[in-house]
């Protein structure tokens, strides 16, 4: 991020708390802040100051750490998006499309949410009912 980017994640992070910006203040948190991305640090500020554990001054570090988290449930829901496409074909645009949109199922966020609902109820996305309700119900294979 740039450094009109850092300066607006601690003015939010100091018009939480009330503490006083300097322009060394900005320095020190572009320099943090600097190699990493901006709506991801924007995303983590909001978090740090809603997080009741960290109520008082929160620095640098703490929302160093919550894009961590955030960059790991990305990756996670990723893995679980993937996870949840039964057979994963070979190039992308032979995915399967869903009944209700007609779109790639990946790209599908309320279809991606009912094939999850399904692995739910068919024992998991592994079982020979879910492959047969996911086609059934949310998905058929492009023609
Ligand atoms: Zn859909």
């Amino acid at each position: 991020m740039n450094r009109l980017q850092s300066s607006a994640i601690i003015d939010l992070i100091a018009g939480a708390d009330g503490r006083e910006t300097t322009e060394q203040i900005y320095a020190a948190w572009f320099i943090a802040l600097q190699p990493f991305d901006y709506k991801l640090g924007i995303e983590a500020a909001s978090l740090v100051i809603r997080d009741d554990k960290l109520n008082r001054n929160p620095q640098p570090k703490d929302v160093i750490a919550k894009i961590g988290e955030l960059k790991e449930k990305q990756e996670t829901d990723l893995n679980r998006a993937r996870a949840l496409e039964p057979a994963p074909p070979s190039k992308g645009v032979d995915q399967p499309l869903c009944r209700a949109h007609n779109q790639q199922i990946m790209f599908c966020k309320p279809c991606m949410d009912k094939a999850h609902q399904l692995s739910k109820v068919t024992g998991g996305i592994d079982s020979p009912e879910y492959h047969t309700e996911f086609y059934n119900l949310v998905a058929h294979r492009p023609t």
